[in-house]
């Protein structure tokens, strides 16, 4: 026997239909690739997606087509979001930063049938060219321009596209298990692999990682995705809004500090996401425009580790309230989201501190847990560190035209990170298991000897990386970029450890750069670090 409640597909398409629906005047801001800001509404945005659903059904592409994406945040990526998936074919977003053989690898891997560019992207785009073996259409998401038609042969123009499409297209109804959008790994250790979300997984995702112990995005919200879309759907955010109807302002290609804070001005944003290389920037600049930012009232943080001493200019100076947040490609992403619990109320600042300090506890539909190298269960005590594994539903089960599975035997996806988590589920990532120190058999936080040194005011950044050493294997070097008109000696900043970490844990060496390799998703690139310095020990 079954219930007997009406069955509807869990369709990301009925989250836009949702959002045209009962918010079609709530405004889509969105900075446009060639300048200037452009304003429209859910009620434009979905009316576009199913004009460019029926185009693209037009030109002859099937259900399960891939479309790929090598674009900025701004309202027409948002439409091919949709437009895309919401037509039955797969929205393939990729990472424009990606060295030119691996976007062909990752292109041609796909079998991309369409690529979607802005016009950032027209020349890399145009020396790929013959490299593709599977794309029919280039499309230029913008209005008609001859200057860009002459780089490309045969290039569509996005607008026309939606123009030509039906405006009375009907949403289809497509099975919840259809995939919807594809995403690689940024590939910081190792090969891309894709990970293909459903329709499913994305609106269980959403619907989960918005709780009010989640990101809680409301419709009262502006809400600015930093964090790209190509970047793990933007970590659900377009549709997390699209379902809440919230006010969604698009930052285009301006991710320096300066753009991100007078966008939060002048577009009154209540809650902006984003990684914490580029937030660094955006507190530098909101230092220097002299703004409080008035409006913002929570910034979630994830992607790497978001230091203690930025929470706490986060809350102290503009009284806004960092939600900490980890996860990953294949964790769609949100596995852990930081808010504190009733019982917290009764602690201190500095205790309560303490916990947002973590990447936070599992919503309901993902469980974690902790194996130690044979694959024992290890106790969720807030101390003893394992390799995190996770399932759920919107955690990957095997890779993009990969038959074998991507999991443990008894169905668990083993995350490559190290952590802790205590009997409340809260998480804390020690490490990459690639990343990890290993001194005398001890291991060594990279994490927490970074966070140490970007809490000194002279350190603008700074990444820690193991450094082969003759007696114990490995010892930390931290690569240090000062901040602008500082300075801060090798001696100081060691001092600067003492009585925050054990004496072994302090780091052998600094060494000063002017630049951190930063890879297209604003991590540190930290394979690059160690490739460089790696035997700087040894050598000295
Ligand atoms: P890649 O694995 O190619 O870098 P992802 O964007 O999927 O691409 O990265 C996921 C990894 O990023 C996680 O496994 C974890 O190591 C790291 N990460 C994500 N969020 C956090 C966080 N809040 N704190 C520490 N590390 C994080």
């Amino acid at each position: 026997m079954f219930g007997s409640m009406m069955h509807q597909q869990l369709t990301v398409s009925s989250q836009l239909a949702h959002a045209a629906r009962y918010h079609a005047d709530t405004e889509v801001v969105s900075v446009e690739t060639t300048g200037g800001v452009e304003r429209t509404n859910w009620g434009q945005v979905e009316q576009n997606a199913r004009q460019l659903a029926s185009a693209l059904e037009s030109l002859g592409l099937e259900k399960g087509a891939r479309c790929a994406t090598i674009a900025w945040n701004n309202r027409r990526h948002l439409e091919i979001y949709f437009g895309v998936a919401g037509a039955g074919m797969i929205c393939h977003t990729i990472n424009p930063r990606l060295f030119p053989e691996q976007l062909i690898y990752i292109i041609n891997h796909a079998k991309d049938q369409v690529l979607f560019l802005d016009a950032t992207f027209l020349p890399v785009a145009a020396k790929l060219g013959e490299h593709l073996k599977t794309v029919k259409h280039v499309v230029l998401m913008g209005p008609r321009n001859e200057e860009f038609a002459a780089q490309v042969p045969n290039l569509k123009f996005y607008d026309e596209l939606v123009a030509s499409g039906d405006a009375d297209y009907v949403w289809p109804e497509i099975d919840e298990n259809t995939p919807s959008s594809l995403c690689y790994t940024s590939g910081t250790t190792g090969n891309p692999k894709g990970v293909l979300y459903s329709h499913r997984s994305t609106v269980l995702h959403s619907l989960a990682g918005n709780q009010p112990d989640g990101l809680a995005i409301s419709a009262r919200d502006t809400v600015m995705p930093v964090v790209p879309m190509f970047h793990v759907n933007a970590w659900g955010v377009p549709y997390i809004a699209a379902a809440n109807g919230c006010k969604l302002v698009m930052p285009g290609p301006n991710m320096d500090g300066a753009s991100l804070a007078n966008l939060i001005d002048d577009e009154k944003i209540t809650l902006a996401l984003g990684v914490p290389t580029i937030w660094l920037g955006l507190l530098a600049a909101l230092e220097e425009k002299g703004s409080t930012a008035p409006s913002l009232e929570r910034t979630v943080i994830g992607g790497s580790a978001c230091p203690p001493s930025m929470i706490e200019t986060f809350r102290d100076k503009y009284d806004c309230t960092v939600i900490h947040a980890w996860g990953m490609t294949e964790t769609s992403p949100l596995g852990t989201v930081n808010n504190l619990l009733q019982k917290h109320d009764a602690l201190s600042v500095e205790e309560q501190n303490k916990i947002r300090e973590g990447q936070g506890r599992p919503p309901f539909g993902v469980e974690l847990r902790l194996v130690d190298d044979e694959g024992h269960i290890l106790p969720h005590d807030g101390v003893t560190q394992g390799e995190l594994q996770i399932r759920g539903h919107w955690i990957v089960e095997n890779y993009f035209m990969v038959e074998e599975s991507a999991l443990t035997i008894d169905g668990w996806f083993d995350t490559g990170d190290v952590a802790t988590v205590d009997p409340d589920g809260y998480m804390i990532i020690r490490d990459r298991s690639k990343d990890i120190i290993k001194s005398g058999g001890e291991w060594i936080s990279t994490v927490e000897l970074e966070n140490i040194a970007v809490g000194h005011p002279a350190i603008a950044n700074a990444a820690a990386i193991a450094a082969r050493h003759e007696k114990w294997d490995e010892r930390p070097v931290i690569i240090a970029l000062l901040a602008e008109g500082q300075s801060v000696s090798e001696e100081e900043l060691l001092a600067y450890y003492d009585g925050k970490i054990a004496k072994w844990q302090i780091p052998d060496k600094v060494i000063f750069t002017d630049a951190l390799p930063i890879g297209g998703t604003g991590k540190v690139l930290k394979n690059k670090l160690r490739e460089q310095y790696g035997e700087c020990l040894i050598e000295g």
